[in-house]
C-alpha cells in the first residue's frame, strides 16, 4: 500500500479519501477547513498542516478542490518542488481544460507526471466509491494513477492526452443539462396534453426519446425510480454545480470554434434558475421554473 496526499476533502473528496484509507493506503490529507480535516481523521487519514506536508514523500497526489486557480495555485506552491519525481499527480477537480493542460505542461517541465482525472457521480457515489473517472494524460500516467482511482470508482477510462479528461466531463455535463432540460419540458407539454405523466414515463423510457435524464433521474416525484424530485428536489446535483459545468463547456467551444446552442441555452436557462435562488436546488427542481412553479401533478 502507498502513501497518498489528498488535498481538498469537501464534499466530494472527503469521501474519495476516506475509500483511500479504507483500502489500506496511508492518506496524508489538508483542506483549509478545521471541520474537513476533523472528518478526515475519523475516516482513517491522518491530517497533515499544510498542502506541501501532503505531497511530500507521497506516491500520488490527489487534488480535488473547486476550480482552476485552486489546482494551479496549490501545485505551484505545495506540489512543485516537493512531490517526488517519481510520484503521480492526480487532478480530479472539474476545471477548464485549458488549465488542466497548462498544469500539465507544468508538471512536466519539472519531471513529474501529471494526469486531469475528473468524476461523474456525486457526493453519495463519492462516497460510496462507486464514481466513474476520465482520465486525460500519457499512457504511463494513466496506468501510474489507474489503481489508485480505482479504490475510488467503479469505471477508470482513459480519454486521451492532457486535458482530455476534462473535455469528457464538459461535453457530458453539457448533454446532461440539455437532455435534463428536455426532459422536463417533454414532460410538462405531455402534461398539457392531457398524458399521465407516470404512462408517459414508462413509454419514453423504452422509446427513443429515453435518456439518463428520463430514466434514472426523471425530474418528478412519484416517477420513475427514486430521485431528488421525490425529496423535494434537495440533495442531488446542485444547480449550480450544472452552471458551473456548463460555463466550462461554453468556455471550452468558444476556445475551439463550435457552435453549441443548445448548451449554450442551456448555461442561459440555468443561470437564470440559479439566480432566482435555486442554486442549491437539485438541478432537476429546474422544472419548476419552466412550468411556471407546476409540476405535472401524477394522475
Ligand atoms: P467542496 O466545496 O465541497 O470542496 C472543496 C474543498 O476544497 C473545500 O473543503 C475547501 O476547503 C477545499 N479547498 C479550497 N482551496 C483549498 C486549498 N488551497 N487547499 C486545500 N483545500 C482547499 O466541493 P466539492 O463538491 O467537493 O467539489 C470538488 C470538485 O469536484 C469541484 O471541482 C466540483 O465541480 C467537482 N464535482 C463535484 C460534484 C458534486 O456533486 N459535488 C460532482 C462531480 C464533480
Amino acid at each position: 500500500m502507498a502513501r497518498v496526499g489528498f488535498i481538498g476533502l469537501g464534499n466530494m473528496g472527503g469521501g474519495m479519501a476516506a475509500n483511500l484509507a479504507k483500502n489500506g493506503h496511508d492518506v496524508r490529507a489538508f483542506d483549509l477547513s478545521e471541520d474537513a480535516l476533523a472528518r478526515a481523521k475519523k475516516a482513517g487519514c491522518l491530517p497533515v498542516a499544510s498542502a506541501a506536508e501532503a505531497a511530500e514523500g507521497a506516491e500520488a497526489v490527489v487534488t480535488m478542490l473547486p476550480a482552476g486557480t485552486h489546482v494551479e495555485q496549490v501545485y505551484q506552491d505545495a506540489v512543485f518542488g516537493i512531490a517526488d519525481t517519481a510520484a503521480v499527480l492526480i487532478d480530479c477537480s472539474t476545471i477548464d481544460v485549458e488549465t488542466a493542460k497548462r498544469v500539465a505542461e507544468a508538471a512536466s517541465a519539472k519531471g513529474l507526471t501529471a494526469v486531469d482525472a475528473p468524476v461523474s457521480g456525486g457526493i453519495a457515489a463519492a462516497a460510496a466509491g462507486t464514481l466513474t473517472f476520465m482520465v486525460g494524460g500519457s499512457q504511463a500516467g494513466f496506468e501510474r494513477a489507474e489503481p489508485f482511482l480505482s479504490n475510488m470508482g467503479k469505471a477508470v477510462i482513459h480519454a486521451g492526452a492532457s486535458g482530455a479528461g476534462q473535455a469528457a466531463k464538459v461535453c457530458n455535463n453539457m448533454l446532461l443539462g440539455a437532455t435534463m432540460i428536455a426532459t422536463c419540458e417533454a414532460f410538462l407539454l405531455a402534461d398539457k396534453l392531457g398524458l399521465d405523466p407516470q404512462k408517459f414515463f414508462d413509454i419514453a423510457s423504452v422509446s427513443s426519446g429515453q435518456s439518463w435524464s428520463m430514466t434514472s433521474y426523471a425530474p418528478l416525484p412519484g416517477v420513475g425510480p427514486e430521485t431528488p424530485a421525490d425529496h423535494d428536489y434537495q440533495g442531488g446535483f446542485a444547480a449550480a454545480l450544472m452552471l458551473k459545468d456548463l460555463r466550462l463547456a461554453m468556455e471550452a467551444a468558444t476556445q475551439v470554434g463550435a457552435d453549441t446552442p443548445m448548451g449554450a441555452r442551456a448555461a442561459e436557462l440555468y443561470q437564470r434558475f440559479a439566480e432566482a435562488g435555486n442554486a442549491g436546488i437539485d438541478f432537476s427542481g429546474i422544472i419548476r421554473m419552466l412550468g411556471d412553479g407546476q409540476n405535472p401533478t401524477p394522475g
